[in-house]
């Protein structure tokens, strides 16, 4: 199976941003960066974002010695920003103690800040070849159809994990685990498994029983909490908007947001009025913006008034929103009133 797929690999792998040519090492620092970004999003996002943020970034001292305002800034677009935070800390961790180098061991990877079992197995097989196999959503899906289990998809990892392992102990444990991650977004994609082409057709359990659309099986949908909140858009004669930044320990921590009544049950209006920045008066506008997070979904109403002064935050022109740290959901309220914040460097 390992050589089918070697064959397979290097006759169709795709050319992307992260991914080194054949025969040449991959950069680790890139590697690791790569597979942080590709944690939590999708891989055509990181081929837009990931190109610019090497080339600000391009070795472990030069995002340790930046700023966290700045490293959040060029993560904008990627989501979920406690990751910029981790590698951050990470590659202060990398300066101060190895040599501003990324460790090849697993233990050492495990070990620095926002690096998880997955993302430390992922940079020790692809950056440095170790004998690990790390299990994506990818492996994930194709190692259980390769084995046959017809287990909930949460529930397929350490399985896989177990069942693959002797996969990655033998030639090329990188080129193996990429490999399976392309075989995953190429063939063997998740509702429409292309059987017939497959390089590893002959070794499926899935495939042999007819089985392949029904591996693995749909975890039940789970119900998310909502919570509420009213944003307050207030803006001054010369066109500045009014924002805040939020702190540092809470979600979205340190990036800018508008000014909000605190996100929790449905309130009246007069309730969420009665947390806005200034007197007003202030206009409700119609509808919601939604916006999923890990473990809730947030329903934004929005108001919108006029000042030229306000007890709290700070003002800031639209064309300056590329230099500070702005959420997508602060981009999606601006861009529903009709303010668009371009991303720094497109
Ligand atoms: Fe996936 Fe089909 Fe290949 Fe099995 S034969 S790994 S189900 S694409």
């Amino acid at each position: 199976m390992r050589s089918a797929l070697l064959a397979w690999y290097d006759a169709t792998r795709r050319a992307l941003p992260w991914r080194a040519p054949p025969g040449v090492r991959p950069d680790p620092w890139a590697v690791l960066v790569s597979e942080v970004m590709l944690q939590q999003t999708t891989a055509a996002t990181v081929a837009r974002r990931f190109p610019l943020f090497v080339q600000r970034f391009p070795t472990p001292a030069a995002l340790a010695g930046s700023s966290l305002e700045e490293v959040l800034v060029a993560w904008q677009g990627l989501g979920y920003y406690r990751r910029a935070r981790s590698l951050h800390a990470c590659a202060q961790r990398l300066v101060a103690e190895h040599d501003g180098r990324v460790p090849d061991s697993l233990d050492a990877l495990r070990a620095l800040p926002g690096l998880g079992a997955y993302t430390a197995a992922a940079v020790a097989a692809i950056a440095f070849d170790r004998p690990v196999l790390p299990v994506d959503g990818n492996v994930a899906r194709v190692g259980a159809r390769l084995l046959g289990l017809a287990l909930p998809a949460d529930r397929v990892r350490a399985p896989v994990a177990a069942g693959l392992a002797p996969l990655a102990h033998g030639e090329r444990p990188g080129d193996v685990a990429q490999a399976l991650m392309e075989l995953g977004a190429l063939v063997c994609r998740p509702r429409a498994p292309s059987c017939s082409c497959c390089p590893v057709r002959g070794f499926c359990r899935a495939a042999e029983s007819g089985r392949a659309r029904d591996i693995p099986a749909r975890p039940s949908r789970r119900a998310v909490p909502v919570r509420s909140t009213m944003a307050f858009f207030l803006r001054r004669a010369d066109g500045a908007i009014l924002f805040r930044r939020r702190p540092d320990d809470v979600l979205l921590g340190g990036m800018i947001e508008l000014p909000s009544s605190p996100w929790g049950e449905e309130r009246s209006l007069d309730e969420h009025l009665a947390h806005a920045p200034a007197p007003g008066p202030w206009e409700p506008l119609p509808g919601e913006v939604r916006h999923r997070f890990t473990h809730f979904e947030l329903r934004v109403r929005l108001a919108r008034g006029t000042a030229e002064v306000a007890p709290s935050g700070f003002w800031l022109a639209p064309e300056t929103l590329s230099e500070v740290p702005v959420p997508t959901l602060t981009r999606k309220l601006l861009a529903r009133l009709g303010v668009v914040v371009p991303h720094r460097g497109r």
